[in-house]
């Protein structure tokens, strides 16, 4: 039956009180992966991973090709929110054209917004591009956050370049420190999404592709769940949106608890909405805070998620 209820659920995602969700699809490249998630029923794109689109580029596309790809995207969605993702290279996603020297720990080294350390310019470009494509597509101010922020000074050059071509800056939730300082972060910036991937890579200290220490890069972990209530506390104050587009978003019950946090929209594979969108009619908003406040006083990974289970079924 559940299987059924997926296979023919249709959007607006919604709590079974008629709370509409802002429930969104994570898209991997270019035309063809917007143009799936645009089939189902996602309300839009929550992270657009623009450097998937150039892992075998061996130099620079221009600003012109760049605003082509990009405007695949924007017009896939039309009148819909488009979060595009600024390149998110290094680390695991290697851009064979964005300079990188070999690094010891590349996880914790030059990648995603770090790399305007090492290649002039290479930001700039792509801002540019993002901002033509969004006036090619009619798209006003369109959203663009940074991955791997650490600092306030990071998120205010951020939102300083996204300022110069109109367009509404925000910064990827995926390094502690970003939880730590919410409110100051969100002074400088109109929006957070929360990387659940990273943040439980970096809040754990372990690395995310390692199978031995999938107990630990687990987003049921309590530090890491303590961090998503942090930052999204700090959205509320300051009346800002706090969306989450890490694997955790994809987890139907995860994603109860993340809205009952307070977490403004979930952003995920095109082939986990449905899923997440059956699950979200099942229970009442009122529901998902009880259940968040419940198990966020718990422990371990594993009574939190086994509570959550328990409460949301
Ligand atoms: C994340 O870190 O959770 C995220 C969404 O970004 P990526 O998986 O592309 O690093
Ligand atoms: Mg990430």
């Amino acid at each position: 039956a559940r299987r059924e209820a997926i296979r023919t659920w249709r959007g607006p995602a919604q709590t079974k009180d008629g709370v509409l969700v802002d429930v969104l699809a994570n898209v991997q490249d270019g035309a063809g992966a917007a143009r799936a998630a645009a089939t189902s029923e996602a309300g839009g794109v929550g992270l657009f991973r623009t450097e998937l689109c150039f892992l075998s580029a061996q130099t620079e596309p221009s600003v012109a090709e760049q605003a082509r790809i990009y405007g695949e995207v924007f017009s896939a969605f039309p009148g819909k929110k488009v979060v595009v993702r600024t390149l998110d290279a290094g680390s695991d996603k290697p851009v064979p054209f964005a300079k990188h020297e070999h690094e010891e720990n590349p996880a914790l080294g030059v990648r995603g917004i770090r790399l305007w350390l090492t290649n002039e310019g290479l930001i700039e470009r792509q801002l540019d591009a993002i901002a033509a494509a969004g006036e090619d597509n009619g798209v006003e101010r369109p959203w663009v956050m940074a991955p791997m922020i650490a600092t306030v000074d990071e998120a205010r050059r951020f939102a300083a370049l996204c300022a110069e071509r109109d367009l509404k800056p925000g910064i990827m939730v995926e390094v502690p420190s970003v939880a730590l300082l919410a409110d100051e972060f969100l002074a400088e910036v109109e929006f957070f999404s929360i990387g659940t991937n990273d943040l439980t890579q970096y809040a754990m200290a372990a690395d995310r592709m390692s199978s031995p220490l999938a107990t630990l890069t687990d987003p049921w972990q309590p530090a890491v769940l303590r961090l998503i209530k942090m930052t999204a506390d700090a959205g509320r104050r300051a009346g800002k949106p706090v969306g989450v587009c890490g694997e955790a978003a994809a987890d139907p019950f995860l994603a109860c608890i993340l809205l009952g946090m307070g977490v403004t929209s979930l952003s995920m594979a095109a082939s986990a909405v449905a899923a997440v969108g059956v699950q979200l009619e099942s229970v009442t908003l009122e529901q998902c805070q009880e259940a968040s406040a419940e198990v966020l006083a718990m422990s371990t990974a594993a009574e939190t998620k086994a509570l959550a289970q328990e409460l949301l079924s």
